[in-house]
């Protein structure tokens, strides 16, 4: 158990000391934490900023709101962010729950308990454990930690699971093995999607990559 914390450890010293704080989620509020989750699902980050900005130039970023617009409108606002008839529709969703379950109020729905949450958010049609864990973690500041293609690629490369590891398990390399901190969890996310976006890409780019000392 200690050997595995201290190489979670020593990667996240190594990403931190080289890429420095991520400042994640650079969103305005929680509502946009949670709305940029959808949007995010298998696309670019410019697209959903994209998305973002336009539901901004409406007035939308705002539970009610967003619940009485038609989905076809929705949809074609978050053109930018792909998939938008899909998107729109689990947006709604998402947005729907969080009306009829906390009035609308992320506020009210940071004072439920974890495993409720998340419980409920993956109840939402077309929120899977990696968006739920967003919410949890980025908007609601609930220590979850999220669990992604990166994280998994640089676990597995550096032999810390194996390759038919779930994501369950992924996450619970983490939650035993470290400290249960919201902080240290959001910024351990941000530095794995850094050195995925820049490094452990499909084919690694070890060379050159802040964890190259850790191969063997
Ligand atoms: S690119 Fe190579 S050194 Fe960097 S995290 Fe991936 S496997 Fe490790």
């Amino acid at each position: 158990m200690n050997i595995i914390s201290d190489r979670l450890r020593e990667i996240f010293e190594l990403l931190l000391e080289a890429y420095g704080p991520q400042h994640w989620w650079p969103a305005e509020s929680p509502l946009e934490v949670l709305v940029g989750a959808v949007l995010n699902q298998n696309t670019n980050w410019q697209g959903v900023e994209k998305a973002m900005a336009s539901l901004k130039r409406h007035n939308l970023l705002n539970p009610h709101k967003l619940q009485a617009m038609p989905t076809e409108d929705l949809a074609r606002l978050i053109k930018p962010a792909g998939y938008y008839n899909l998107k729109a529709r689990r947006l709604k969703n998402l947005i729907e729950f969080v009306t009829e379950t906390y009035s609308g109020d992320l506020e009210i729905m940071k004072q439920a308990k974890t495993g409720r949450l998340r419980k409920e958010l993956l109840a939402v049609n077309g929120v899977g454990p990696e968006t739920a864990d967003s919410i949890l973690l980025y908007a609601l500041q609930k220590a979850v930690f999220v669990v992604d293609t990166y994280t998994y690629r640089v676990m597995s490369r550096h032999g810390l699971v194996g390759e038919e590891v779930s994501y369950d398990e992924l996450q619970e390399l983490f939650t035993q093995h470290l400290p249960l901190e919201m902080k240290l969890f959001n910024e351990y996310h941000a530095l794995l999607v850094r050195v995925g976006k820049l490094h452990c890409q499909r084919k690694p780019r070890c060379k050159g990559c802040p964890l190259e000392p850790l191969l063997t």
